[in-house]
């Protein structure tokens, strides 16, 4: 497991300039490409995803690439315990605090953006996406 951290450590470290460049939520948290921003800060962007799976569906994001949650974690723990803060702030404000809080990791997992962001997933689900 160690190993695979530090693959993605490895990952945030070495192949980072390519990667970055064609990263969508990189662009996404630099405003080169629109969203519906929900909060920002220094290190942390927020904002609707496209596709929402239930009533409040957010995605909380760190600034700086990593491939993944572990990465994080591995790298920066406060980084990634200001991402679960955040999105406990977010659930406060739409869903009375009660929320899923989702991290897909890997791509049989169904991760299918490789730069780490948590499911903000609140209020009633939409059937007929979860099918
Ligand atoms: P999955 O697509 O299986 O949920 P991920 O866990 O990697 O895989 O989540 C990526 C999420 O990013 C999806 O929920 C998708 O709807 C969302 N998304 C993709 N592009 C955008 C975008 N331009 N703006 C907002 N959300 C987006």
């Amino acid at each position: 497991m160690e190993d695979d951290i530090a693959k993605g450590w490895r990952m945030t470290q070495g192949v980072t300039m390519a990667e970055e460049n064609d990263c969508l939520f990189c662009k996404i948290a630099a405003g080169q490409i629109p969203s519906t921003k929900v909060y920002e800060d220094d290190t942390v962007y927020a904002f609707e995803d496209i596709n929402p799976v239930s009533e409040v569906h957010v995605l909380v994001i760190p600034k700086k690439h990593y491939p993944n949650a572990a990465a994080v974690a591995s790298a920066d723990p406060q980084l990634f315990a200001h991402i679960v803060e955040t999105a406990q702030a977010i659930a406060d404000k739409r869903c009375d605090g009660a929320f899923h809080l989702l991290f897909n990791t890997g791509e049989a997992a169904g991760q299918t953006v490789f730069h780490c962001h948590a499911h903000v997933l609140g209020g009633k689900p939409d059937a007929a996406k979860l099918v």
